[in-house]
């Protein structure tokens, strides 16, 4: 039996979270505050997004003003949600979408646009425009794996869960109102269907839940082991001058932290790097001191950095060749250095200055 939708919707109506990119009671989403919060969702939690939407809304107010900005510019704002190839796409979708005159309104459109995955795409579609489509996010999946009990795990059981999901709009209460449903759905999964002890009491589909009938739903959905995370070893070199300024360089387009700036540095291996191989790699002859260590976590591997600092009176004439850029300490909040380098800096710093 398929859950009742008035149900949910009725629950949604007491219980529903404001959230600054959503609309009010009764009024249509701006589907440049959806898909801005949806990308950056994608990153982190509903709490760390918070601040950096404000501050892009304060930055970008309309999807043409982030089309207009200049790529550092956006690149310095979203420093610190990770994944730059994120808004390396986010910057291409705004141009996109302006060039456009406004964000296509229907699944394909919108999966046309750079950076926009399926999921993205039916949030879009469904809250900003009123499409009878199920956005699939981990919390919709959990409520859909639960409700019908679906015991394989993920992820090879996310395709069974997403058609079970698509299942959940059927009624033409769901479909007369698609943009609270499928926030409901987020809500039901955030506030009740919670992932170590769902509120099943309070829930409004707990007379249709298999997984809560069956005294399962707590473990669902199952998850195949993770493989070990990988280690990787790298080096990167703190050079300050005398006036205070960090020398750093940008990574290439492609890749990891792509565009993003760094201290210069060695490539990241599976050994550790000898102090006298990494050397090799230094920006310039100099004092070098080793100056701690940094650890970071990628999704698919484990960083450490060992930081060298030194100090000298000018950087060196060769800079510009080798495309290193001089940047005031006190600037480097504004530019675009990814978190891992911020940390190294951090690292090294009180180093330089002894
Ligand atoms: S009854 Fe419990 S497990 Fe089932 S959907 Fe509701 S909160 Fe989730």
């Amino acid at each position: 039996m398929l859950p009742s939708s008035a149900a949910l919707l009725r629950w949604y109506d007491r219980h529903r979270r404001t959230l600054p990119w959503r609309a009010l009671p009764g009024r249509t989403a701006d589907p440049y505050h959806v898909w801005l919060s949806e990308i950056m969702l994608q990153q982190t939690t509903v709490a760390a997004v918070i601040p950096y939407y404000r501050r892009f809304l304060d930055l970008f107010p309309t999807v043409e003003d982030l089309a207009r900005a200049e790529p550092d510019t956006v690149m310095a704002a979203w420093a610190g949600l990770g994944y730059y190839a994120r808004a390396r796409n986010l910057h291409a979708c705004s141009r996109a979408v302006a060039a456009a005159g406004g964000f296509p309104r229907d699944m394909a459109g919108l999966l046309a646009l750079p950076g926009v995955g399926a999921y993205t795409a039916a949030a879009i579609a469904a809250i900003a425009f009123g499409q009878p489509v199920v956005p699939v996010d981990g919390n919709v999946e959990r409520v859909t794996s639960r409700l019908f009990a679906l015991a394989d795990p993920l992820p090879g059981s996310r395709k069974t869960i997403a058609r079970h999901a698509a299942t959940l709009n059927a009624s033409a209460a769901a479909r007369a109102r698609a943009s609270d449903f499928a926030q409901a759905l987020f809500d039901l999964g955030a506030g009740l269907c919670t992932p170590r002890q769902p509120a099943c009491a309070l829930c409004p589909w707990r007379d249709s839940c298999a997984g809560l009938r069956q005294g399962i739903a707590a473990s669902l959905p199952a998850k195949a082991p993770r493989a070990a995370r990988p280690v990787r070893h790298g080096v990167h070199f703190l050079l300050t001058d005398a006036s205070g300024h960090v020398l750093l360089r940008r990574r290439p387009e492609k890749g990891l932290l792509g565009g993003m700036l760094e201290l210069p540095g060695t490539d990241w291996r599976d050994t550790p790097w000898t102090g006298s191989e990494a050397l090799a790699f230094a920006p310039a002859d100099a004092d070098w001191r080793a100056a701690g260590r940094v650890s970071h976590v990628f999704t698919h591997f484990t960083l450490h950095v060992d930081i060298y600092a030194a100090r000298v009176g000018h950087f060196p004439n060769t800079m510009a060749r080798t495309g290193g850029m001089a940047v005031a300490h006190a600037d480097l909040d504004m530019s675009a250095l990814p978190s891992l380098m911020r940390k190294c800096v951090a690292a090294g710093w009180p180093a330089t200055e002894a």
